[in-house]
């Protein structure tokens, strides 16, 4: 249920409300909008107390919230939510921001090597994984958190804020400690401890659709982070499995309508992964900026031949600054930028 304040109401009534949604057993989860705000009374029997915060003084209105997801409806919140790192980054903004970097980190010169080139080539967040969800045991798993380490070196080297994968509730404030971004994989979607466990913590929390999951159940994911009270989720499309065979995975680019219809979070796409293919990834990168995609991940190595994880959808930092370029003549014409 929302309850939604007059613009104008003061302190004291707002604390009245507050208090009240507490004193009944409801977590408040307030939004605050340019003309309103709402106070979020989430979860169940809620709704049966409609009548009575109606009545109460400086509310506008009270309504219920229709889908299952209420946090991440539009319904509670009509503006479009943007996630801010640091000073600078603000993701959901009218900038498009451009995460790039290798799959898995390799080692501190690989990573130092490819910090610089995607940052030269444009890109304002370094992805890189410590922790590899790998489909086979018997490969590459990742260096872990002397993998983080490293990463935290090249942000520290070249200014650039950084994203990596937690795969279990104790990699969440592992991550946390080393990285700006917490990205929940494709393959962990549904894992409600871990998507507690970054709710409950204060980082940006990067939310990859699983490759079998509907938009409603990527939804659904997101309101787990949310209702712990890490309102700064960021909701990722890389890619959905379809009986098409000739790439990796098929990209869902009306992902990005949908979502942005039903939800207020940011939204980024992942042509890397979505395609598999280096050839493709570029083609698919324009078409992402195009849709409306408020930030892309690419999947950057100097040597895509020799990489431990994912080579054969790595572009090169030469292909990728010159995609950047292209992307960005894109997003003006959509009343966006990039560089
Ligand atoms: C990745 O970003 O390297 C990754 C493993 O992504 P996904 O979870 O989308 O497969
Ligand atoms: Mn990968």
């Amino acid at each position: 249920m929302i309850i939604t304040l007059k613009r104008d109401v003061c302190r004291s009534v707002f604390e009245l409300v507050v208090g009240r949604v507490k004193k009944l057993g409801y977590e408040p989860h307030i939004s605050r909008g340019k003309d309103f705000t709402v106070v979020g009374m989430i979860g169940e029997g809620a709704d049966k107390w409609k009548e009575s915060f109606e009545s109460m003084e400086g509310v506008e209105h009270v309504s219920a919230i229709q889908k299952p997801y209420k946090l991440a409806s539009r319904e509670f919140k009509k503006e479009d939510s943007i996630v801010e790192i640091g000073d600078d980054i603000k993701i959901g903004s009218k900038k498009v921001y451009i995460m790039a970097g290798p799959c898995s980190i390799e080692s501190r010169e690989m990573v130092l090597k490819i910090a610089k080139a995607v940052k030269e080539g444009g890109a304002t967040i370094l992805r890189g994984g410590g922790f590899k969800p790998r489909s086979s045991p018997y490969t590459f798993q990742g260096l872990g958190e002397k993998g983080l380490k490293y990463m935290r070196e090249a942000s520290e080297e070249f200014e650039i804020p950084t994203i990596s994968e937690a795969m279990t509730v104790e990699q969440v404030e592992l991550v946390g400690k080393y990285c700006d971004i917490i990205q929940i994989g494709a393959r962990n979607i549904q894992n409600y401890d871990l998507l507690k466990a970054a709710g409950k913590q204060k980082k940006p929390v990067l939310l990859k659709r699983g490759m079998s999951t509907t938009i409603k159940e990527l939804l659904l994911s997101a309101e787990y982070v949310l209702s712990q009270g890490n309102y700064n989720v960021i909701l990722c499309e890389r890619g959905i499995r379809t009986f098409e065979d000739s790439t990796r995975f098929t990209l869902d680019l009306n992902a990005v309508p949908v979502l942005k219809k039903l939800s207020h979070l940011p939204v980024i796409l992942d042509p890397s992964h979505g395609t598999g293919v280096r050839e493709y990834v570029s083609a698919m990168a324009r078409a992402c900026v195009a849709v409306g995609a408020d930030g892309l991940i690419i999947e950057v190595h100097n040597c895509p031949e020799e990489a431990l994880s994912d080579g054969p959808q790595c572009l090169l930092p030469d292909q990728f600054k010159s995609m950047v370029k292209e992307l960005d003549v894109i997003a003006k014409a959509i009343g966006r930028y990039i560089l």
